[in-house]
């Protein structure tokens, strides 16, 4: 599964990113350039499910992995 982010790409700043989903990994890619980052779904739900409240902390998941993008970015 595919989806448009509102979220735009940080190594061209061209594209807006596009998250993908697989059974094992969340990523966020570049379709213009190519730039992405992955966080695996067990991180997710280890680092960002709020059991005790029952929140999917869904910003800070996008958040990270937007940051990943953007030091890859910066390392170019
Ligand atoms: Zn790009």
């Amino acid at each position: 599964m595919e989806m448009g982010t509102s979220y735009v790409c940080p190594s061209c700043g061209k594209a807006n990113l596009v998250l993908a989903e697989n059974p094992i990994f969340l990523t966020l890619y570049c379709p213009r350039c190519g730039a992405h980052s992955s966080i695996s779904k067990r991180s997710v739900i280890r680092g960002y499910v709020d059991y005790e409240n029952g929140v999917f902390r869904w910003r800070e998941v996008m958040g990270y992995i937007y940051a990943s993008i953007a030091t890859i970015g910066q390392k170019g």
